[in-house]
């Protein structure tokens, strides 16, 4: 017997890891444990700026969401990516896993297959995202003066549109969990990164890059600018460098490590990328660039606590 363990990215990762928790203590296995944590979060319209209905929408102002699933026993997966009106991607990432051949569905067609499948189509905004919405997106409707330098500190310049992450517009909850059994199973949604091009997808719903699970390696997840998560297959490296002999926390900082050197190689500074992991025994592990101000959530038993992750800086 494993004792189940849950981990998951960002403050409001709390959230998500009090719910997994509740449900592999009732002994629901890892993969339902990490799907209702990532629900919590889905469902949570206060936890602004980020997942879910609530979040920042995209350059047009339309909420597209990410998310995917995969099942550490069997690799069974499914994804969804750019959907609209959905309420809980997660939870239609995992219908594209059980209902069809499939691993993943984008756009009108994944909404298509959500409406076969008795999902509701639901309006996504709040008063509050829709203000900030006007408020501070750079190509908002009617603005007085020309967005001379839209771009924040640790923008990516690369590109026909600077990627705008800070520490508030993080916008991905990962959740891993470990059930009794000592399976792995992982859940990753986003609203991905706030004001993004139409049609952009990052990292999240892509499996390999924002999640991976593998009862016989490990379990790893993501969350950052996805552009540089997809570049070097975060989750993937990380899984293959715990099926190595690597612990979960020299594979996050390795994977930290590439990243870097793939911006490197690019010219483009600096990374913003964050990572954790979880074995199979139940070891646990995280890292992030610097500035990214990582911050994920563990819970055992019934002990939920917020640890910093450890900032990895380039190697000069
Ligand atoms: N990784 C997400 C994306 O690029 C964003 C985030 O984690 O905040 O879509």
């Amino acid at each position: 017997m494993a004792e189940p363990i849950t981990i998951a990215t960002w403050p409001f990762g709390r959230t998500a890891v009090e719910a997994a928790m509740k449900a592999l203590a009732r002994g629901e296995s890892a993969l339902d444990a990490a799907l209702a944590g990532a629900q919590a979060v889905e469902a949570d319209t206060t936890i602004r700026n980020s997942v879910g209905f609530g979040s920042l929408p995209d350059r047009l102002g339309r909420l597209t969401l990410d998310a995917c699933l995969m099942d550490g026993r069997t690799l069974a997966c499914g994804a969804v990516a750019c959907v609209e009106h959905i309420r809980h991607p997660s939870a239609l990432a995992r219908r594209v896993m059980e209902k069809t051949p499939h691993v993943l569905l984008v756009g009108e067609a994944a909404k298509w297959f959500a409406l076969e499948q008795g999902f509701r189509l639901e309006v996504p905004y709040t008063l509050e995202s829709l203000k900030e919405w006007l408020e501070k997106h750079p190509d908002r409707p009617n603005r007085e003066t020309p967005n001379k330098n839209p771009q924040p500190a640790g923008a990516e310049t690369s590109g026909a549109a600077a990627i705008n992450i800070s520490e508030f517009n993080h916008d991905t909850v990962t959740v891993l969990s470990l059930d009794a059994k000592g399976h792995l199973g992982g859940v990753c949604t986003t609203s991905g990164l706030a004001y993004k091009l139409p049609g952009r997808v990052g990292d999240s719903p892509i499996i390999g890059a924002g999640l991976y699970v593998d009862d016989t390696a490990g379990a790893a997840g993501a969350t950052g600018v996805g552009e540089e998560i997809l570049r070097i297959g975060g989750s993937l490296f990380i899984v293959e460098q715990m099926r190595a002999g690597k612990s979960p926390q020299e594979a996050c900082e390795l994977a930290c490590r590439r990243a870097h050197a793939a911006t490197a190689r690019r010219g483009v500074h600096p990374t913003r990328v964050a990572f954790l992991a979880l074995d199979p025994q139940g070891n646990v592990g995280a890292a992030c660039t610097e500035k990214t101000n990582f911050q994920y959530a563990v819970g055992r038993g019934e002990k939920v606590e917020l640890l910093p992750a450890k900032a990895i800086g380039p190697t000069p």
